[in-house]
């Protein structure tokens, strides 16, 4: 007997949370819905806002560009910037933008503009550095490390170097991307 009443009492117990569990997920999805309502309202203000405020941003003789690249298969991000061509002159974003069709405009501003890409690539700034007949050698990598030239020959000796940098240099000292090989090309000066 008592057996029974404590086990309807804990079937009733646990009907009773999941009531309380139903409506609490219940609730919250509401509560999800009404949040997600609001930032769709909000989003669509700030598009208006942007698109109102760029019409009236235009390229200046001196604006930069600024590129920056993500190669998806070594991962590396590679930066160059240039001077605006003197045809990009007064043009404003959304004109600028067809000009750009593969770039993300991360900043758009007059003296300044931000452009961004992912690359299905590697970013060919792969480097071995080696000892060739006195000097260093670069020699450029493909994706898998793999030597396939000479890049260009260096006008640094290797004589003068620490027995640790030439048995590094015999062995190939892997350098990657232009802003790397150039304070490791210092270094050995
Ligand atoms: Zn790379």
């Amino acid at each position: 007997m008592l057996g029974f009443i404590t086990g309807t009492y804990f079937y009733k117990l646990h009907y009773l949370n999941k009531t309380i569990a139903s409506n609490t997920s219940v609730a919250n999805q509401t509560s999800i819905v009404t949040n997600t309502q609001a930032d769709n309202a909000l989003d669509a203000g700030d598009v208006t806002f942007i698109s109102a405020n760029a019409s009236g941003i235009k390229i200046s003789p001196d604006c930069k560009l600024n590129f920056k690249t993500l190669y998806m298969v070594c991962g590396h991000t590679i930066e160059t910037s240039e001077k605006v061509s003197s045809e990009l002159v007064n043009l404003d974003e959304d004109t600028f933008k067809v000009r750009y069709p593969d770039w993300q405009v991360q900043n758009f501003s007059s003296g300044e503009i931000d452009l961004y890409k992912e690359v299905d690539d590697y970013c060919r700034q792969h480097y071995m550095l080696m000892d060739s007949d006195g000097y260093i050698g670069i020699y450029d990598l493909d994706k898998d490390d793999k030597v396939v030239g000479l890049n260009r020959m260096t006008d640094i000796p290797t004589e003068y170097l620490t027995e640790t940098d030439l048995l590094n240099l015999q062995q190939g000292i892997k350098v990657c991307t232009d802003a790397n090989l150039n304070r490791t090309l210092e270094d050995f000066q």
